[in-house]
């Protein structure tokens, strides 16, 4: 059995999208449904993937907004991004758009969906467009499924495997 890759991620986006739920619902398997916006937190979780375990710490960041890019020093030792905007919020589009770019290499862009789908303002053509201009993956998910928010880690996973030059089979 090989030993378990020990992998950062940071999880970013403008504030209110769904940074924490998302993480929280594939740390925990549960919907939180108020959490905190103003704390940063650091979690912890073992995935399996493709048979490789992987010992991922997850830095669900707080209070990203216009006036607070995320800090300079918490990108040195991070190795995949994880990048949130609300599908129904074209500001947090945008907002991703004008302060990630150059993190683009290993992230994967996520937009989680919300229910009441009538309040979309983004469609998956259009996120899918974007995370292309960046060469990153994307990928739909919801904060309420736990299914597709566990496929978001595993597919920044992937992803940085990918980086790493250990591209493991489709
Ligand atoms: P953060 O500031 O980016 O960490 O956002 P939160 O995770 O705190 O979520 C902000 C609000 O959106 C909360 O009221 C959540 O319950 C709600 N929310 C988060 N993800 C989803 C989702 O996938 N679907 C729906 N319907 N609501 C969500
Ligand atoms: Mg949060």
């Amino acid at each position: 059995m090989p030993q378990p890759k020990y992998r950062k991620i940071a999880v970013l986006g403008y504030r209110s999208v769904g940074k924490s739920s998302l993480t929280i619902q594939f740390v925990e398997g549960q919907f939180v449904d108020s959490y905190d916006p103003t704390i940063e937190n650091t979690f912890n979780k073992m995935v399996s993937v493709n048979g490789q375990d992987f010992n991922l710490q997850l830095v669900d960041t707080a209070g990203q907004d216009e006036y607070s890019i995320f800090p300079q020093s918490h990108s040195m030792d991070i190795h995949g991004y994880v990048l949130v905007y609300s599908v129904t919020s074209m500001k947090s589009q945008q907002f991703s758009h004008q302060t990630l770019l150059e993190k683009s290499a290993r992230s994967v862009c996520v937009t989680y969906s919300f229910h009441l789908i009538f309040h979309r303002v983004i469609k998956p053509e259009e996120g899918k467009k974007l995370a292309d201009s960046w060469g990153a993956a994307f990928m739909e998910s919801s904060a309420k499924e736990n299914e597709t928010a566990v496929e978001v880690f595993k597919r920044i996973i992937l992803e940085m495997e990918k980086a790493d030059g250990n591209a493991a089979p489709e």
